[in-house]
């Protein structure tokens, strides 16, 4: 812990912006936000919206003439009085809904959460979905706690070649910038736990994040007083081997259930966020046996308490280990489980057709009571995929449902459209807003008023994407042609498609490229040209995906596109906001049915960016006909080669025959009616049903509340 430090002190008056600072809560809330802006709006820029940063740094000078200046005092003493009403506890949905349910609470594990880049500890869509889902459940009331890990070196920093190739580099964090404070036991020491691994016992300290209501717990082993080994294994996310792997999950697991206990909670509802998460159960299962209960009844209580969450459909995401490297492992563990060791190695054992391994989602499946898949057809998909686990069921039966992915509204819509929605809507309307009927105003909207704020929002992007460019230019120095892929030529008024997410085969970001004649008449049309715009990165064994966002880069520099296409480095949560929001059109074409759910689609449609997607996933259930378009090839699926060629072709065909003359089919006032009405369709229909606000009520519903009870 001596690497952190407490914030500089503050003038009197403005004493809490310290609170504000540390509290992720600040990051959706407006007037929060308006606080920071207005304090140092250049210094804001530049520590791209890290307010931790900004207290130490700023002169005082600042500070003084903000607590003496009356606007500045209005503003922070709004933001306060908001921040004192996100942490009570009264009057939210929660308490209004399950009186009788005080005192209970929920703890949610995952081994990463994305909440803001401030606290770079998340590689992508899982963790994007479990931040969301903290912070509604912050604003819902709902009484949760997080438990992931604090890595100091995050998930890496991509790089482009000169060749096109990514290149990674870990940064380490500076941790006095994080928001993030020691988490400390009753008596004020510092919470600090042994979790065994092997013959030997780490030491695990622990960090506290706030969000509003809930407060998450970061795992952290990089102690002095831990082997340098063990010091680095919360080091990275994802990064190392098997051995690594099960350690980390290891920590996470039997860690984490121990401090929550340090602390004081004893939680009744186990959240498991993919099964990275699962150990969960067997330092559950020996707290019962050391209480005096058999394995089955110890077993059975485990079953009545957990949900498990699985997100994936590729089978390479599911973590499973060899026997012998899980044995030694938990060796520090089997002295409790005594004879049962057997029957709960056997709870793992999988054999996705290499041989029988310990398996993490098997052991969710099977030590948890409540199991679901995070859209329908992601449900149907599962249930068929992991029917081996129920042998006595038809796959149909299988136990595991579905409560589809959605996102946080009040983090991902732009603040112009927000500003938009309180003038047409009325300002609570962030109150209303998993009622699909009340989203029937949007219709009501002004077509004029709406136009002009989505090209405000492209304009907003291409600001951005030059100012990076311009960097890669002036401050890393790398030559013109990587600058040129950065994307400096895109053109503020011309349709824009934004093709964001990991670069891995089954999302097929080629799939575009596949006739580039034809795409490139259809970027250069005269009078009608299209962009395109790439981001996301590779993981850092995955040469399949490196050689993919090669491709695009080489296409980005291939005259025939004319500067056309573009690639944006380093894919994180800033880099999302601006292009969710910022483009035009949000292009997804995985192979079906390997997309689980996707949720930058949601983000992009509340934004009024509608979705051109392959019907996998979210867009599956989202598509109405009328809220954006649907690329289907209706080419069988086990011919890979046939289904790519038919979807190429379906998209090709909706780009020229819909979306491009829906965007530029325009009237005397300069805009298109049509264009306007896809955008009101995609708002009005996803913002309600594809917001975490439906989705963590359901979970509450259909799988927490259950399990209380
Ligand atoms: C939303 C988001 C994701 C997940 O989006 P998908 O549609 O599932 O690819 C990944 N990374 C970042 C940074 C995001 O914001």
């Amino acid at each position: 812990m001596d690497r952190y430090e407490d914030l500089p002190a503050l003038p009197e008056r403005i004493a809490r912006m310290r609170e504000l600072a540390l509290d992720l809560w600040w990051s959706w809330n407006k007037q929060a936000r308006h606080v920071f802006r207005t304090l140092d709006y250049p210094l804001w820029r530049a520590t791209a919206h890290n307010p931790v940063r900004m207290l130490r740094v700023i002169p005082q000078a600042t500070l003084a003439w903000a607590a003496a200046d009356p606007a500045f005092q209005a503003a922070y003493d709004i933001a306060v009085a908001d921040l004192d009403q996100a942490h009570s506890a009264r009057r939210t949905w929660w308490a209004r809904t399950f009186p009788d349910l005080n005192g209970r609470s929920i703890a949610y594990f995952s081994a990463e959460f994305a909440l803001h880049q401030s606290l770079p500890i998340y590689a992508g869509g899982l963790g994007v979905l479990a931040g969301d889902h903290c912070k509604e459940a912050a604003d819902l009331g709902v009484p949760l706690v997080g438990i992931g890990f604090m890595y100091p070196q995050g998930y890496f920093h991509q790089h482009i070649s000169a060749e096109g190739w990514q290149e990674e580099t870990y940064e380490k964090l500076t941790w006095a910038d994080a928001p993030i404070e020691p988490a400390t036991l009753a008596d004020g020491r510092p919470c600090i736990i042994p979790v065994p691994l092997d013959d030997r016992s780490v030491l695990v300290a622990v960090w506290r994040v706030r969000l509003g209501r809930v407060t998450l717990y970061l795992l952290d082993t990089d102690l002095d007083e831990n082997a340098p080994w063990d010091r680095e294994l919360s080091a990275r996310l994802y990064g190392g081997d098997r051995e690594t792997r099960v350690q980390q999950e290891i920590v996470l697991g039997i860690g984490g259930v121990g401090v929550l206990r340090a602390l004081g909670l004893t939680p009744s509802v186990y959240h498991l966020n993919e099964g990275h998460a699962a150990f969960v159960v067997l330092q559950r299962i020996r707290e019962f046996l050391d209480g005096g209960r058999d394995f089955d009844a110890a077993l059975a209580e485990v079953r009545r308490t957990t949900v498990f969450t699985t997100h994936t459909p590729v089978p390479a995401g599911h973590d499973a280990f060899p026997y012998q490297i899980v044995e030694k492992h938990l060796a520090g563990c089997w002295g409790t489980l005594g004879e049962h060791r057997a029957r709960f190695l056997a709870l793992g054992e999988y054999d996705n057709g290499s041989g029988s391994q310990f398996n993490m989602t098997a052991l969710a499946l099977r030590s948890a009571g409540a199991v679901n898949a995070v859209s329908q057809l992601h449900g149907e998909v599962t249930r068929s995929m992991w029917a081996p686990i129920w042998p006595a069921l038809p796959p149909a039966q299988a136990p595991v449902t579905s409560v589809t992915n959605g996102v946080h509204v009040p983090t991902w819509i732009s603040t112009d459209l927000s500003g938009l929605f309180d003038r047409h809507l009325g300002r609570d309307w962030i109150d209303h807003h998993d009622d699909p009927a009340f989203w029937d105003r949007v219709l009501d909207i002004p077509d004029e008023e709406l136009w002009a704020v989505r090209s405000a929002l492209r304009h907003h992007l291409f600001a951005f994407i030059r100012e990076r460019a311009r960097a890669l230019w002036t401050d890393h120095r790398v030559s013109a042609s990587r600058v040129l892929a950065a994307g400096p030529m895109l053109d503020d008024n011309t349709l824009t498609l934004g093709f964001a997410r990991r670069f891995t085969g089954y999302k097929r970001p080629w799939l575009i490229f596949s006739d580039p004649d034809r795409l490139a008449r259809i970027l250069n049309a005269p009078g009608r040209p299209v962009q395109i715009v790439f981001a996301g990165k590779a993981h850092p064994a995955d040469d399949t995906g490196k050689h993919h966002l090669q491709g695009v880069v080489r296409r980005a520099l291939d005259p025939a596109f004319a500067g056309r296409v573009a690639f944006v480095e380093d894919y994180d949560l800033h880099v999302a906001h601006f292009l969710v929001q910022g483009c035009d059109v949000w292009l997804n074409n995985p192979r079906k049915p390997l997309e689980a759910s996707g949720t930058s689609g949601m983000k992009a449609c509340m934004n009024g960016v509608p979705q051109l997607s392959i019907g996998d996933g979210w867009w599956a259930e989202g598509y109405n006909g009328r809220n954006g378009w649907l690329i289907d090839g209706h080419a069988p699926a086990h011919d890979e080669s046939a289904a790519d060629q038919a979807d190429a072709e379906s998209l090709y065909r909706l780009l020229e025959g819909e979306v491009v003359p829906a965007f530029y089919d325009r009237d005397a006032a300069g805009l298109s009616r049509r264009w306007v009405q896809v955008v009101k369709q995609a708002i009005r229909s996803v913002a309600p049903a594809f917001s975490t606000r439906r989705m963590v009520k359901e979970y509450v519903d259909r799988l927490y509340v259950p399990a209380m009870r």
